[in-house]
């Protein structure tokens, strides 16, 4: 019987320069010689592999050897729906159970992948579909960065050019798996997408701030503001009771590459032109970029969202204070893509079968 490894992480969990080190050692207590363990590790992340068996240019008895020892870990996919503007989202199912969501959203040249960081999310903003999940668990390093595997897999000429932290989750509140997640996006070795292709979304967790700026790559942050005072914030989000704006503010200032606000506009909660003087002001003194976002109302029964002439009107007193304004398009609305509609709802749905690649009203 082969031994059991006391370190259970799979090869897919470790950063591109660990797993290697792991293939190697491998390798030479196989008698192996060395060339072979280079010949495995683009395998992992680079030209990623279903399983061990498609290594085709290797010998059987080595595939067999590999799937033993370190399986290729892959996510099931339990359903996939494309939206009528080109927008895929994609529900994994994970081996204890839960499931998370994916989504692509094309856009010219680019295909940005909105990823899960946990299943469910603790933090409650009462906007979010997440939110009213509760928190299930982490993600483990390959459950996050196997999302953007997964979908160069099943569409190698769609393979993701940019990521954005802003699928189920709080990213900052499962900083050991994202710190890896992060390394295995980012790293050549890895999926190779640059580091200002990668956008962390948080709602300001302050310790998770402080870790991700100490990295050396130039990652994006994106907070998620939705007001500029906490009289505003505290009923929208509670977590500001637990990190003040001004603290995620001063933590914010660690980052030297431009961040970016991320504003979703609710009606009469935070769409006053008062509300846009003090996002104005905030964002100026930041330098911040605001996005703002349509609220979309699958995440939040009871909230309206701000209708379209105020985000218009919104936007352009930002603009005359001299802040970037991108309102936020839309994308993937008639399969409940869109960020802050992701909510996985395959409990009440499992009794009902349905055709693969059927779209859900
Ligand atoms: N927890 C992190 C990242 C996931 S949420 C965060 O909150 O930043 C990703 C984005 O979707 C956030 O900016 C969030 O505010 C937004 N969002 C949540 N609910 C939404 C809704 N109902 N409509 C529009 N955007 C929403
Ligand atoms: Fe969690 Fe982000 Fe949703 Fe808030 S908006 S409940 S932090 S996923």
């Amino acid at each position: 019987m082969p031994e059991r490894r006391s370190d259970p992480a799979g090869i897919l969990d470790r950063p591109p320069a660990a797993a290697a080190e792991v293939l190697a050692a491998w390798c030479a207590a196989q008698g192996l010689p060395a060339f072979r363990a280079r010949q495995l590790q683009p395998y992992l992340w680079q030209r990623p592999l279903p399983g061990w068996q498609e290594a085709t240019d290797l010998p059987r008895p080595l595939r067999e050897a590999l799937d033993r020892d370190w399986p290729l870990g892959r996510l099931e996919l339990a359903t996939e729906q494309r939206s009528v503007d080109g927008t895929r989202k994609f529900l994994w199912r994970l081996p204890d159970g839960e499931a998370i969501e994916s989504v692509l959203i094309p856009t010219g040249e680019r295909r940005t992948l909105c990823i899960s960081s946990q299943a469910g999310c603790a933090l409650g903003c009462i906007f979010c579909a997440t939110g009213r999940m509760g928190f299930r668990r982490n993600l483990t390093p390959f459950e996050v960065a196997g999302q953007a595997r997964e979908v160069a897999l099943r569409y190698p000429a769609e393979t993701p050019t940019n990521i954005v932290f802003m699928g189920l989750g709080e990213p900052l509140l499962n900083w050991p798996a994202v710190d890896v997640a992060l390394t295995i996006l980012n790293h050549p070795d890895g999926l190779g997408i640059g580091a200002r292709h990668i956008t962390v979304s948080t709602v300001g967790i302050v310790p998770g701030m402080a870790a991700l700026a100490a990295r050396p790559e130039q990652f994006r942050l994106a907070i998620s503001l939705h007001a500029a005072d906490p009289e505003r914030r505290r009923p929208l989000m509670p977590i500001e009771k637990k990190y003040p704006l001004a603290a995620v503010l001063e933590a914010a200032r660690a980052f030297t590459k431009r961040i970016t606000f991320e504003y979703v506009m609710i009606a009469e909660q935070n769409d006053t032109d008062r509300d846009a003087d003090h996002l104005g002001r905030l964002a100026r003194k930041m330098g911040a970029l605001v996005n703002l976002l349509p609220l979309h109302p699958g995440g939040a029964p009871g909230l309206t969202p701000a209708p379209p002439a105020r985000i218009r009107a919104f936007a352009d007193r930002l603009k005359h204070q001299g802040v970037e304004v991108v309102v936020r398009r839309s994308r993937g609305l008639d399969i409940s893509a869109a960020c802050g509609q992701l909510r996985v709802e395959t409990e009440s749905r499992r009794p009902r079968a349905r055709a693969p690649g059927t779209v859900a009203g």
